[in-house]
């Protein structure tokens, strides 16, 4: 019955059940003597998992090596299942002809293995460069040297994964087991975790880091099961000190590689190695990721990188631009910061658009046609806005410009912007309309004209009356004066 069992398996299976009958072996052996367990378990090996009664079956060939390997590795085989493959799982043996034959799709060459164990131990000594290159060779370390942590721009939105990803970097071991970095494309988590890389490549030199993307991973895993090679890749991991899989989300619905990550995984954390993920979502939201591994990435710290603020977006364009030796005028970057919100990448990508633009034209680009730019490349420019940035620009009193106080008007209050430039009279919209004419005309010195336009062509008289409306409530109201401090506190951040 086993035999048909094993018969129907494919060769990915087959490959994974060798590869954890490795893992088993190489667990005992840092206890058993290495000429027992060749002799008692080279014709054994790992035929079955059941996951509903927690057993993982061990084949052997007849009765009388069972009862031996019950006598002498009953307990170390519990223990290795429960190491290597999950801490709830138990063993039982099952005798199982095939392992009769010299040799058979699920065993293991023990003594040649257990050589592999002898020379991996010499880890421990620090490793020449040699091994180091040999190592970069293998894995293809992509360290962008331009994503260091002094390239990276700190704002609000990532300090907390920034000084993670520096602390994790001075002493990788000691800090946090995993560091999980998550947040939606194009916010940095890339450059961050390259930059822990090259900051151990110069810091740490012994160290060895591979960066793998959780695609390549895959690919490495499938590849070395085909070509029976997964013991070889496991073995090249093991003298990895830290490892960064980036982007992890792509590990969903890959079991196999799920179930061989979570055993390196564990591996890793084991011997206090470092692991360092970034995903585009946090842990518990990965729903094709296996429960156990969705734990497992939650037990260091987790992360999050969030959308940079316009100062963040402005400091990034700075960077940027210093790191390509360019000029470009300030109220450029302020009109791209202003309107490329979302991502980073597609705020660097405007920026390289517009130097392109520059040089193949060969003269300084105009403030319009950064708009027209902007517009070419899909984002919405809208008019008022347009009229208000080249006033903002103008205006350097304050750090913030009036359109971002519009929209935190907006949001604070839950109303649409439309509806504040508009003519509704609904309480809460003429309430917003007459404060921010207030903002406009005390804390950005607007003319009474200018105000009036931006507000849906009002007149003079009427926006008059607006102000001095506000500043009388503004005297009886505390919860207005409250709100109004919120905004003033802003623009003076
Ligand atoms: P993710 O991995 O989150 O998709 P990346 O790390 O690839 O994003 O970042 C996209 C681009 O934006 C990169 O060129 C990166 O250097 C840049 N970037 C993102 N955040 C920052 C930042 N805070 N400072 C400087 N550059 C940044
Ligand atoms: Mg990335």
């Amino acid at each position: 019955m086993l035999f048909d069992l094993v018969q129907g398996y494919d060769e990915e299976k087959k490959a994974y059940l060798r590869w954890l009958w490795e893992q088993i072996i190489i667990f005992l052996a840092k206890e058993y003597d290495p000429k027992k367990i060749i002799s008692f378990l080279s014709k054994c090996g790992v035929v079955s998992i059941d996951d509903k009664e927690k057993i993982v079956y061990i084949g052997v060939p007849n009765e009388f090596v069972l009862t031996q390997v019950k006598k002498f590795f009953h307990k170390g085989l519990n223990q290795a299942v429960e190491q290597c493959y999950n801490p709830h799982f138990k063993h039982k043996l099952a005798i199982y002809q095939v392992f009769q034959q010299s040799s058979n799709d699920l065993q293991v060459q023990c003594a040649k293995l257990l050589e592999v164990k002898e020379s991996a131990k010499r880890i421990d000594n620090p490793l020449t460069p040699d091994t180091k290159q040999k190592l970069t060779d293998f894995f293809g370390i992509l360290f962008e040297k331009n994503y260091t942590f002094d390239t990276f721009v700190v704002g609000e939105s990532n300090k907390f994964a920034f000084s993670a990803a520096k602390a994790v970097a001075e002493k990788p071991w000691l800090v946090y087991n995993p560091l999980f970095l998550y947040g939606s494309v194009g916010l940095g988590k890339t450059h961050l975790m390259q930059a822990i890389g090259n900051f151990i490549l110069t810091h740490h030199r012994d160290t060895v880091v591979a960066y793998l993307p959780a695609t390549k991973l895959i690919d490495e895993i499938v590849y070395a099961i085909q070509k029976n090679k997964l013991s070889a890749f496991i073995k090249k991991l093991s003298e990895v000190d830290v490892l960064m899989i980036d982007d992890v989300q792509f590990l969903g619905d890959k079991e196999k590689t799920q179930e061989i990550f979570h055993n390196i995984f564990n591996e890793f954390v084991s011997q206090k190695k470092q692991i360092i993920l970034t995903s585009d979502r946090p842990p518990k939201e990965l729903n094709a990721i296996e429960a156990r591994l969705k734990s497992r990435f939650s037990q260091g710290l987790v992360c999050d990188v969030k959308t940079p603020d316009f100062e963040t977006r402005l400091a990034i364009l700075k960077e940027k631009l210093q790191l390509k030796d360019e000029g470009f005028s300030g109220p450029h970057l302020e009109i791209i910061a202003k309107f490329v919100k979302e991502n980073v990448r597609e705020l660097e990508g405007a920026l390289n658009l517009f130097l392109t633009q520059k040089k193949l034209l060969g003269k300084d680009l105009s403030e319009q046609d950064i708009y027209d730019g902007l517009k070419t490349l899909g984002f919405k420019i809208s008019q008022d806005l347009k009229q208000l940035l080249e006033y903002d620009t103008m205006n350097t009193r304050s750090t913030k410009n009036f359109a971002s106080i519009v929209e935190m008007v907006a949001q604070y209050y839950n109303i649409a912007i439309i509806d504040i430039k508009g003519d509704s009279r609904k309480k809460e919209h003429s309430q917003s309309r007459q404060l921010l004419m207030y903002l406009a005309k005390k804390h950005f010195n607007r003319t009474l004209e200018k105000i009036g336009d931006y507000f849906g062509g009002k007149d003079h008289a009427t926006v008059i009356y607006a102000i001095n409306k506000f500043d009388k409530l503004l005297k009886t109201n505390p919860k207005l004066q409250q709100d109004l401090a919120v905004f003033t506190g802003a623009l003076e951040q």
